[in-house]
Formats: structure tokens, sequence, C-alpha cells
């Protein structure tokens, strides 16, 4: 019988440990795994036979992070890494080469910006940006080289929904897979659902819910027909000389439709090793297991505070899907439910200095550069998460200089609007 994804949340992958019969998930805090014998250990690094080789590559505590993730995202696999910006990395360079490109929204967060934009452009892997809002110009920015399309479900600062279904559509009749980076809008979107090929997590934020572990994940939705578009994937498809001549399409086949999760687990986690600790495989699990709960809190407080703020005098500009009309209105309901997010944009009279001074009396909410967390928190990302960006690309992005973010946490609505009220009397 399949579960729903609230309980899936917390029963998928798990159920108690065969040895203890221990019911919370084990931290199996160790870095290698006794061979059976010879032949088990040659078995398994010829992924004759899957198992546990080396925590770099594999863990179990991980393991049922990735499978309960997995199961909640309807994927085929997972593969859980050291941070958000690890499984952004990791998502292109899995299909890519020097000399490919990828088409990517504008409307992203600030550091992969910088790491797409410059650290990628370094390894020879072209970034081409587009601005959402317009699904076409992704297929009229893509070439024989372009391997991916990439953009975030519920992008802050603009906050409006990206195109999900009609990206994925282009996508699929040029053979380009959809990467959502879903970090905002775990449980409120399924991005598989709406036709990506894989769908990647900070699982810093939302995931974990409680800002202690810094950690990534990439889901592989086992959807994509890579095998139509063999052209466009030769590291798919060829024979790669980093794994013996492995052909990463045959290889995977007895094991599921699970090539791009696989090569990435064997190959770029294997040679980089950005893994996640199973420390903080346990604290994201913990998250997991109230997220639903969470994500229904944090998205009625927010749709609150963004109310309140559209009635403030000293508020220019509310920004919450809550708050759209027309076509972003449209592309939100069309891709959440249950809620539109925890995250509130709003913009202040007299800009950078009343935006920082808003910061600077605020009594309740932590002054952060994180999301997700069940308190709430504010930042200026024009001075900090997007302070690398240039004053075109901060339009691009939507960060105007008076902009304040704020990450709506669970506390008691009343507690969350008097100490903004209080906060807006100072400036
Ligand atoms: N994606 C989004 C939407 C984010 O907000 C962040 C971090 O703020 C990241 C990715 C990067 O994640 P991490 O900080 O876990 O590396």
């Amino acid at each position: 019988m399949a579960h729903r994804t609230e309980t899936k949340a917390l029963h998928a992958g798990y159920r108690a440990d065969p040895t203890t019969g221990a019911v919370a998930v084990p931290i199996y805090q160790t870095t290698s795994y006794q061979f059976r014998d010879a032949q088990h250990a040659s078995d398994l690094f010829a992924l004759s036979e899957l198992g546990n080789i080396y925590t770099r590559i594999m863990n179990p505590t991980t393991d049922v992070l990735e499978q309960r993730l997995t199961a909640m995202e309807g994927g085929a696999a997972a593969l859980a890494l050291a941070s958000g910006q690890a499984a952004s990395l990791y998502s292109i360079q899995n299909l890519s080469q020097s000399g490919d490109n990828f088409v990517c929204s504008t409307h992203i967060y600030g550091g992969t910006w910088n790491l797409f934009n410059v650290t990628m452009r370094d390894m020879g892997i072209e970034v081409r940006f587009v601005d959402p809002s317009d699904p076409e110009a992704f297929r009229k920015a893509s070439d024989d080289r372009t391997r991916a399309y990439y953009g975030e479900t519920l992008p802050n600062p603009k906050l409006e929904v990206f195109p999900i279904a009609e990206v994925a559509a282009i996508g699929r009749e040029l053979g380009i897979p959809l990467i959502m980076d879903n970090t905002a809008a775990p449980i409120l979107c399924r991005p598989l659902e709406h036709g990506a090929a894989v769908t990647m997590y900070s699982t810093t934020k939302y995931l974990g819910g409680h800002g202690t572990s810094i950690g990534g994940i990439l889901i592989d939705g086992g959807n994509f027909d890579w095998e139509a578009h063999k052209e466009r994937f030769p590291v798919l498809t060829r024979p790669d000389p980093g794994y013996h001549g492995a052909v990463w399409l045959e290889a995977a086949k007895p094991l599921g439709p699970i090539a791009y999760a696989l090569k990435a687990r064997v190959t770029l986690l294997r040679d980089a090793g950005a893994c996640m600790s199973p420390f903080n495989a346990f604290m994201f699990l913990q998250g997991i297991e109230t997220v639903a709960l969470r994500m229904q809190r944090h998205s009625e407080n927010a749709t609150a505070v963004a109310a309140h703020l559209a009635q403030h005098p000293k508020v220019t500009k509310v920004i919450h899907p809550s708050q759209q009309e027309g076509e972003a209105r449209r592309r939100a309901d069309a891709h959440l439910s249950g809620g539109y997010g925890g995250l509130v944009g709003m913009e202040l009279e007299g800009d950078k200095a009343a935006g920082q001074s808003f910061i600077d009396n605020l009594k309740l909410l932590y002054h952060v550069a994180n999301i997700g967390d069940a308190r709430s928190l504010t930042i200026h990302p024009s001075s900090t998460t997007h302070s690398q960006l240039n004053a075109e690309e901060l339009l691009a992005a939507g960060v105007t200089p008076g902009y304040v973010r704020l990450s709506i946490g669970i506390e008691h609505i009343d507690d969350i609007l008097e100490d903004i009220d209080q906060a807006l009397a100072k400036v």
C-alpha cells in the first residue's frame, strides 16, 4: 500500500534496526565495513553486488535518509551530499564535460549564482542565464552542447514560482533534463511530478528545520529517457575511463532507472568526496519527521505576515505568492499545494538604510544567513547573501537596495507580528 507523503516522512526506508530492534535510525558512525571474504570485496568494487564499502561513498544511516526522500519525492534513487552547494555542483557536473553548457534561471540563490557563473565557468562548463518568466527562453538558449536546465521552485527574493511543467516539457522535447532546486518548498511541491528529471535540496533549510546541520541531496527521478538522447549524454553512454570502462546507462540497468544517481555516487562522490556525515543524516531524518507540519505552519504564518505588511504605511512592496496576481499567481497555484511557503520579502521606504535599521531593531527574529529554520529569521540580501553580484545581476535576481528577506518561523503569529511592528516603528 502506497503511503501519503506525510506518512512516508516518518516511515519510508526503515522499520527497526535488524540487530537491536531500535526504532530510531542508528547513527552508523563508521568509516568502513568488514567484507565477508575476498570475493565479496571484489564483487562490491565491481558493482556486481551492492553493499557498503566506505562511508565517503555510502553509509547505512545516510541510506535511510536517501530512501526516505526518494519515496517522498516519487523518485528512483538519491545521493546525499555535504551541502546544498555540493548538490548543485554535482547535479550539473554529473552530465557535463568541459565545453558543455546548461541553461539556468536568473532567479536563484546568490551562492549558486557564483558557483555557476565563476567557479564552473573556470572549469569550462558554461552557464547561460535566462529569465524564467518566459519558459521559451530556455529553448532559445539551448544548443546541442546543452546538458541541463536548472531552476529554483520558490526562489528568493522574487518568490515567483518557476514554470516547472512548462520548462520540463520543452526539455523533454529537446532531450534536456530539468534539475529543480526545491529547497524552499518541500512538501508543497514535488517537482518530479511536474516533469523535472532531478530534484535537489539544501537539506540545511526546511528539511533539517532546526538550523543545526549543513547538507544537500540529489533525487534522481528515474523518469528521463537518456537512451533516446544518447548523443547528448556521452558521459552516460560511453565507456568511463574512471571506472574500468563502465557505461553508466548499461551498468544501472539491473538496478533500475538510476544511471544518473549511480554515476554521481561512484564517480563524483568517490573522486571529489563531498559526502554527508552520518550524524547529519540522522539530524535530517529527525527534521523530516515533522517537515509536513512545519511547512503548513510556516505557510500560514508567512501568509499572515504578508497580509499584515501589505497594510503597513512604511512598507512599499510585499513579496509572497499569496500577494501575487496574474501569471505569477497561476504558476504558484499550479505547482504548490498546501501553502505558499515561509519566505516573505518586503521593501521599505528609505531603501538600504531603512532595511538595515529595521533588522537592527528586531528582538525576536534572528539576523542570520539562513532560511527554513523553525525560528523566524531575517537578512538584508544586497549587502550580504547577494553582495558578490554586480548591479545588473542584482536587478535580474530581484534584489533591490531596500529589500529585506524574512524567513517566517513557527512561533505564535502574534509574537512575530509584534516584533515586526515594533522594529518598523523605529525605522
Ligand atoms: N539552494 C538554495 C535555494 C539555498 O537557499 C541555499 C543556501 O542558502 C543553497 C542552495 C545552498 O545550500 P547550502 O548552504 O546547504 O550549501
